[in-house]
């Protein structure tokens, strides 16, 4: 088979069908081009993407100047091993910390294996420097959380799909409801053995939960009374999604370990970090961690140049303004509405809640009718549709899209 061969949008899906493994259902659209906040079908329908790739595209597609610095770096130099060092890593490590105020970067590629990564830093420290006895660490997690697919990561997840069949489960983790300061105060009063306190700053995959606010800096001053690592995992809100660079930032706290992922590459490749001060970071040392790939010189030059868009083109000042803008109008249109129940979310990262039960369908006839109308976005859990385009959207585009959106839920009013 040429990989120039065209195939129709129904080849392509039979495709995947047969040879791929089914660990996802997609929505029924083939996608073959994509450019700032617009991606096209194979047929050459044109839609607007509002999940941007789970906010890593959150650059729009196909950013050009992130697309030169990949493939000029990938014509030069594409990967040393750590084994040696290459002239470029050291220049992202110094421009990703001084943009989010740490002492060290550590690069790694995939969101789940930075987080894996925080979980070893985390620990190593709990025994090398808080003193706590070897093997008897814990490391706080919210209920409903989300931090990727590996064996120990859905250990402490309470999603059964994501777990069921997949045990033995990694010990070492106590499970507390997100949003309850009072919670987590007593489990940290009663364990003298916790490390650290994994935290999403919104709940994304869950479907877009925002904590009561004044919650992430209680918790972190919760974690600087008992001594214990707060790990902000912002693999999803990070990098201007939710009106400012970081989330946390709403609430000025500084992670002890911050965790970056998705749009830290804008989308082109994968690349995630984990940032710390030298206290903390120090306790890695050569043989402790690493990966092949983490910190090779594409994935630099990409880190660079998505970090470089973000500030220029003022992306978290545009998230925050549209982000508004865009609750805004659908407040306007939901006390009127009988199949959406409510919208939340900060900066552009936001869900609608569909008025059905949890397992009905509705939310996914709805992102097939969006699609028809030219707008993609997928329901996250059952009832819930996350709403996430790239930053790069204009004013305009917001309200065409607003538009689109409460056209196809008006064809779902009773
Ligand atoms: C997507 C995501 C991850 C996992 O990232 P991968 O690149 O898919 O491994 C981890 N944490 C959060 C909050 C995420 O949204």
């Amino acid at each position: 088979m040429s990989v120039l061969e065209k195939l129709s949008s129904s080849d392509a899906i039979a495709l995947e069908e047969k040879y791929g493994a089914h660990n996802y259902h997609p929505l029924p659209v083939v996608l073959s081009r994509g450019e700032g906040v617009y991606v096209w079908d194979v047929e050459g329908k044109k839609y607007y993407d509002f999940l941007s790739a789970y906010s890593a595209v959150n650059q729009g597609h196909c950013h050009p100047k992130i697309v030169n610095a990949m493939t000029s770096q990938a014509q030069t130099l594409t990967l040393t091993s750590r084994a040696f060092y290459n002239d470029i890593l050291g220049k992202f490590e110094k421009y990703a910390c001084e943009t989010f105020g740490y002492d060290k970067l550590l690069p790694m590629n995939t969101g789940a294996e930075a987080v894996e990564t925080a979980l070893k830093i985390c620990r190593k420290w709990a025994y090398e420097k808080k003193g706590v006895a070897e093997n008897e660490a814990e490391i706080i997690v919210c209920e409903n959380n989300f931090h990727g697919r590996t064996t120990t990561i859905i250990s402490f997840s309470n999603d059964p799909i994501a777990r069921k069949n997949f045990g033995p489960y990694t010990k070492g983790f106590i499970k507390i409801e997100y949003d309850n300061l009072s919670v987590l105060e007593e489990t940290l009063k009663t364990n003298d053995n916790v490390a650290g306190f994994l935290v999403e700053p919104i709940q994304g995959e869950a479907g877009v939960y925002v904590p009561s606010e004044g919650y992430l800096a209680k918790a972190k001053a919760l974690c600087e009374k008992y001594d214990v690592l707060f790990i902000a995992d912002e693999v999803q809100t990070g990098i201007g999604r939710t009106g400012k660079m970081l989330a946390v930032d709403h609430e000025n706290v500084k992670a002890d370990i911050l965790i970056l992922g998705k749009a830290l590459s804008g989308g082109a490749y994968p690349v995630s970090c984990v940032l710390a001060d030298n206290e903390i970071m120090d306790v890695i040392g050569p043989g402790n961690h690493g990966s092949t790939f983490g910190g090779n010189p594409v994935a630099a030059a990409v880190g660079i140049a998505a970090l470089e868009v973000v500030k220029e083109e003022k992306l978290a000042e545009n998230a925050q303004v549209l982000g508004a803008l865009f609750r805004a109008a659908l407040n306007k249109f939901i006390p009127s509405s009988a199949i959406v129940n409510a919208v939340r979310g900060k900066g552009l990262l936001n869900a609608i809640l569909i008025n059905d039960t949890e397992n009905s369908s509705t939310a996914w006839d709805i992102c097939l009718a969006l699609r028809d109308n030219g707008l993609l976005a997928k329901p996250t859990h059952g009832n819930i549709i996350r709403f996430a385009p790239p930053l790069v959207m204009t004013r305009e585009q917001l309200l065409d899209c607003v538009a689109i959106i409460i056209k196809t839920l008006n064809k779902f009013e009773k």
